[in-house]
């Protein structure tokens, strides 16, 4: 599989000088499994860069196809899709399995923030492109695009967001935003799902320090996700859904606790990578 961030921040975009070197776009992280086929996990504004690139292969004539895993619905991971050109194209096709007590309350949902006070798209049948809603059953594994598929939600907040694990050919990534955990840490079921992952994407919004004065926005601090990812025994751990307050330098800081953190709590063995708008992965 190969990884590739277009959007690592959270909550609002954040562009600017400051933020220039991992980017100011919200959540999205395309995955390219071994046969080519595309998963895309959230639609934040860093899906309007994926779409622009992909209009150069079968998504540019109509003839794309792609699954979208959805955690959850805030607007940080939804504000792409109105802007993510290949929905225009008559032809495409996407499968999008999210969070939502039923398939038509999760298709409620995005056709809630095309409602015409807040777009002019109307509904998601005004698109070219079809679209086949279907919401998720937590620790129920499914297929897309040949890949295994399970999710578990977290906490988050007054909500819950889904955390997904995405495997193929003995190799296993995961994706976990917006991780609010108790104090006791992550559920039995997540630290299952996240177990002996390749490659954990997880929320890190914040330093400790903050995340102490905000525990009601439902959101990660560094130390809880490496806390998660010894806990889990993953190899590679990553940065992911930064503050918008934070500028380069606060999150090159972030990263550098976080490693010493992991040094010092026995993850040692886990490589440490802070995602960045533009930086692919393989696993
Ligand atoms: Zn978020």
């Amino acid at each position: 599989m190969r990884i590739q961030f277009w959007g690592v921040r959270g909550s609002i975009p954040a562009p600017g000088p400051e933020t220039n070197r991992y980017g100011g776009n919200t959540s999205c992280v395309s995955v390219r499994t071994a046969a080519d086929a595309l998963i895309i996990l959230d639609m934040g504004t860093g899906l309007m860069h994926l779409g622009n690139s992909l209009l150069a292969t079968g998504f540019g004539q109509g003839e794309g196809e792609a699954t979208i895993l959805l955690s959850h619905a805030h607007w940080d991971h939804i504000q792409g899709l109105g802007f993510f050109a290949p929905v225009f194209i008559p032809g495409n096709r996407f499968v999008l399995r999210g969070h939502g007590k039923s398939s038509s309350m999760l298709e409620g949902i995005l056709e809630g923030q095309m409602n015409p006070n807040f777009s002019p798209l109307y509904t998601l049948r005004n698109l070219g492109a079809t679209f086949d809603v279907r919401a998720v059953v937590p620790g129920e594994p499914f297929e897309a695009a040949g890949v295994r598929v399970t999710a578990q939600p977290n906490p988050h907040g007054s909500t819950t967001a889904l955390a997904f694990r995405l495997e193929e050919a003995g190799r296993a990534v995961v994706y976990a935003p917006d991780a609010g955990y108790p104090d006791a840490g992550p559920s039995a079921e997540v630290l299952a799902l996240y177990r002996g992952a390749d490659v954990l994407v997880h929320d890190t919004t914040y330093t400790p320090a903050d995340q102490a004065t905000r525990r009601n926005r439902g959101f990660s601090s560094y130390e809880q996700a490496a806390a998660a990812a010894i806990a889990a025994g993953v190899r590679r751990l990553v940065t992911f859904h930064y503050d918008q307050d934070y500028a380069d330098a606060d999150v090159d800081a972030l990263r550098d606790a976080c490693r010493a953190y992991l040094d010092g709590h026995g993850g040692a063995d886990i490589e440490l990578i802070a995602a960045a708008e533009g930086m692919q992965l393989d696993v």
